[in-house]
């Protein structure tokens, strides 16, 4: 039975591998050959110099070849970690750990867990480093210091311990002590804890790493405040990121719940784009509120969390998978083995949901080109974007429907064109 396990496990790892890899290569490819042409999509005519064309195909291709070879790397890490008999191994230094310092009843799931996550984390520096400092400097993207990169991960593993430790506690607590519905009782668990997260980020978390500072009285400030009223939209302030001191990429986002949203714009966003252009980003977002697409995300996301604590708790009870990757049949064990074998899954899962996603994308773009009577600010803001960004202008149509979470740009723009308002 453990070598059914293992062939089958190989199988949807290479099938998945396969895929991944081929859809790169194919994008590649077709980047290459359009820029061969040297024609500039129609509605970027005008728009984009060739020379801002040019910039966008060589970070794509440079982002694309990294990707490659980012990729095969994290496989490797994964069957390393896997097939080394690793696991087993930290599995029984967590037991002795937890013995000697009796660390009670779920001190060894816990040190097991957060030693896995720690494994990966640092086998994840490599690629991280040369993403940030090699690749995205060489585009002028970066704006990171070494001192704040690791800055930045220390305060990662210090929010990862603060509350990946009572997280695990109490998950393990819940499978070990509620019977054979453990998986309920532990899906309420994580969507109260999900809650908790979304009200505690902005004020808490998100601070320690940046700083908010209210966006200054003005034009652009009454204007949110003008379009929000107009659109019965609640928040409880607005506020700018110095987002400019990680990276030149620039973003507006909300947070928070309910009356306490908050409506946070990059620094950098601000630079790049006119006034007009920023309240189209801004009436796009609102429009995500307005026509309940984060609710309508968070729902499709909670019903694949049950179905995955399902099927987590018919793996516990299997236990040729627990002996298959060298584990002792536990709780902890069977956490891990499913955060590490559901992949070949989720894989499947992701276009699905970036396909909804786009639906989101282009109904959110024509909430704003009907909220703001026209289409043009919008249009504007989407080009300022993809130039200022160097967003790839001719994906591969298989591989935006697979991993696009929004329309291409030029999807986008002929659907705002096309849209009466
Ligand atoms: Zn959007």
């Amino acid at each position: 039975m453990e070598n059914f396990i293992i062939v089958l496990f190989l199988v949807l790892f290479a099938i998945e591998f396969f895929i991944e890899f081929v859809l790169n290569e194919l994008n590649l490819r077709y980047v290459r050959a359009r820029w061969a042409e040297k024609k500039i999509p129609d509605c970027f005519q005008g728009k984009i110099a060739a020379q801002e064309y040019e910039r966008s195909v060589e970070y794509t291709l440079a982002r694309g070849s990294y990707g490659r070879w980012a990729e095969i790397y994290g496989r490797i890490v994964t069957l390393l970690v896997l097939f080394s008999g690793l696991l087993g191994g930290l599995d029984r230094t967590a037991k002795g750990l937890a013995q000697q310092y009796s660390l009670g009843p779920y001190g060894q799931g816990i040190i097991f867990c957060l030693a896995v996550a720690l494994i990966f984390a640092v086998a994840s520096l490599p690629t991280s480093i040369y993403s940030t400092f090699h690749l995205e400097a060489k585009f002028g993207f970066n704006k990171m210091t070494a001192g704040l990169y690791v800055l930045d991960k220390l305060k990662a593993l210090v929010l990862g311990l603060v509350i990946g430790v009572p997280f695990l506690f109490i998950v393990l607590w819940l499978m070990d002590t509620m019977g054979p519905y453990w998986w309920i009782w532990v899906f309420g668990f994580i969507l109260a804890f999900q809650l908790l997260m979304i009200v505690i980020f902005p004020t808490f978390i998100a601070p320690w790493f940046n700083k908010f500072e209210p966006l200054p009285e003005g034009e652009l400030r009454d204007r949110i405040l003008a379009l929000a009223k107009q659109l019965g939209f609640r928040t409880s302030g607005i506020y700018t990121m110095d987002g400019s001191k990680r990276s030149a990429h620039s973003n507006a986002y909300f947070t928070g719940l309910g009356r306490s949203k908050r409506i946070v714009l990059f620094d950098t966003l601000l630079e790049q784009m006119t006034i007009d252009q920023g309240l189209a980003v801004l009436a796009h977002e609102m429009g995500h509120y307005k026509m309940k697409h984060i609710v309508r995300m968070l729902l499709v996301q909670t019903v694949v969390l049950l179905i995955g604590l399902y099927l987590l708790s018919l793996l516990l009870d299997y236990a040729p998978v627990f002996s298959a990757f060298g584990l002792e049949r536990s709780n902890h064990a069977a956490l891990v083995l499913f955060s590490l074998l559901s992949g070949p899954a989720t894989f499947y899962l992701a276009p699905l949901m970036n396909f909804l996603s786009r639906k989101h994308e282009y109904e959110a773009d024509h909430f704003a080109a009907v909220t703001l009577r026209d289409g043009k600010a919008m249009e504007e803001a989407l080009v300022n974007l993809t130039i200022k960004n160097l967003s790839n202008l001719t994906p591969h149509p298989w591989y935006s429907a697979y991993h696009y979470s929004h329309p291409t740009p030029v999807e986008r723009i002929g659907a705002i064109r096309s849209c009466p308002v």
